[in-house]
């Protein structure tokens, strides 16, 4: 994914973002492969892939980046940096557009979390295209979020918002498609 293929239009950078667990690499994952892992780890060799996506009859290179393992947590501090490609870069990859802002819908701490998560991308992103992202939607019973919670969300926020599975691959591309659609619209 360090590879470089040149015919696009357009190079968007986005950041995958929200706490360890949500499902961040699996969506990844299924984003560049549509493969789902069940064991898919953090352990995860690339953190970012780049993908050729068509937006409104342009060719948009999706350059997706994973915080990888290495979120913040209240004991590690605040800041984190991780290595990429053989360089260090920091947690929200300069010049990214968009976030991908997830949380998991069975953990309502990680929904509350959201909002923590805001402000580093206010500090770090050059533009404030959100799309709120409430993964694990396969998990029913043990739902701890509701969809009309993310909705109010990210409506007060001015975000898009979609509910994925990475398991069964829900929405997935969807939720690319509509971060992708608002960054290109604002870009032309
Ligand atoms: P990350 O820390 O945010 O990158 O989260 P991971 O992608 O590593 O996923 C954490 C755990 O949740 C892993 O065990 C995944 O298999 C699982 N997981 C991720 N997405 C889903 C999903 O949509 N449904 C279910 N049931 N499990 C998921
Ligand atoms: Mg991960």
């Amino acid at each position: 994914s360090c590879s470089d293929e040149n015919d696009y239009d357009h190079l968007f950078k986005m950041v995958l973002i929200g706490d360890s667990g949500v499902g961040k690499s699996s969506i990844l994952s299924q984003f560049d492969r549509n493969v789902f892992s069940l064991d898919f780890k953090s352990t995860f060799g690339v953190e970012f892939i780049s993908k050729i996506v068509k937006i409104e009859g342009k060719n948009i290179k999706a350059q997706l980046w994973d915080t990888a393992g290495k979120e913040r947590s209240k004991s590690d501090g605040p800041y984190v940096r991780y290595t990429v490609c053989s360089a260090t870069q920091d947690l929200i990859p300069r010049g990214a557009l968009g976030a991908v802002l997830v949380y998991d819908v069975t953990r309502r701490n990680t929904f509350e979390n959201v909002k923590m998560w805001l402000k580093e991308l206010r500090d770090h992103v050059d533009s404030s295209h959100v799309v709120l992202v409430g993964n694990k939607t396969d998990l029913k019973n043990l739902r701890e979020v509701t969809t009309e919670d993310g909705a109010a969300l990210a409506e007060s926020e001015g975000w898009s918002f979609v509910e994925t599975s990475a398991l069964d691959s829900t929405n997935v591309d969807k939720a690319f498609q509509i971060l992708l659609t608002e960054i290109y619209r604002a870009f032309i």
